[in-house]
């Protein structure tokens, strides 16, 4: 095939980075984690003390902020200013805070830019939540990730069990249904399905069955050399 872009969009816990990340591996594309850089900026933010309101700091700290997404088979390792914290911006504080970093346009205006550089030659699969709209409108291959909050609840509560990282279903839960209504409705960029986006309910789909459908879907998208 030819190169091409991929865009994945969908809510919290639809499996959009497990999935991206697979895909990528499959094609020898390279995976980018959008949602990694909202919350390095939030981390950042954070450990800076900054108000998260105040946007013309938090795009200044966003601006300046030394980031490298390194791509691993594992996943994405997150360094800024050369220290690493993948396992930072995990937790239930970044996780927190995090849409209401995304929310603020000068922030997002400087994170869509560099995304769109990093796919400006191609040969990538990128997920967050305006990739198809946004980001990448012209992607050749668009997927919005979809699955019930129950499910949802549950992938991120093994994950955080795995990672030894304290948290309840309950929790999760409200947490997710929290940052679906926020990121759905702010009034920059929503999380929202793009008009020529395939829908994928991965809600009883093992991460397998999801790649294959998004391999498949590549092959009637993008025509063969
Ligand atoms: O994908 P993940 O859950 O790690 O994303 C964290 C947060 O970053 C989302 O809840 C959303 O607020 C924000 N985000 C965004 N646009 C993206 C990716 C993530 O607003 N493209």
């Amino acid at each position: 095939m030819n190169t091409f872009n991929i865009a994945i969009d969908g809510p919290a816990g639809a499996g959009k980075s497990t999935v991206a990340r697979l895909t990528a591996n499959r094609l020898h594309f390279q995976y980018i984690d959008t949602g990694a850089m909202y919350r390095a900026v939030t981390w950042l933010a954070l450990q800076r003390q900054l108000p998260l309101d105040d946007s013309e700091r938090m795009a200044a700290a966003a601006m300046e902020m030394d980031l490298v997404l390194e791509t691993t088979p594992e996943g994405t390792r997150v360094y800024v200013g050369g220290v690493e914290i993948t396992e930072d911006i995990r937790t239930p504080q970044v996780t927190s805070h995090v849409s209401a970093v995304a929310k603020i346009a000068a922030v997002r205006d400087i994170l869509v830019k560099k995304q769109q550089q990093m796919a400006a030659r191609g040969g990538v699969v990128m997920d967050g939540r305006d990739i198809g709209t946004k980001v990448l409108p012209h992607a050749e291959v668009k997927v919005f990730l979809t699955a019930s909050i129950e499910e949802r609840a549950r992938r991120r509560f093994a994950e955080m069990q795995a990672k030894g990282i304290d948290t309840s279903l309950s929790e999760l839960t409200k947490d997710i249904a929290r940052r679906d209504e926020l990121d759905s409705q702010r009034v920059v960029s929503p999380l929202k399905k793009a008009n020529d986006a395939t829908v994928l309910d991965t809600t009883g789909l093992d991460v397998a069955e999801v790649v294959e459908k998004i391999l498949a879907l590549c092959r009637t998208k993008v025509a063969r050399p």
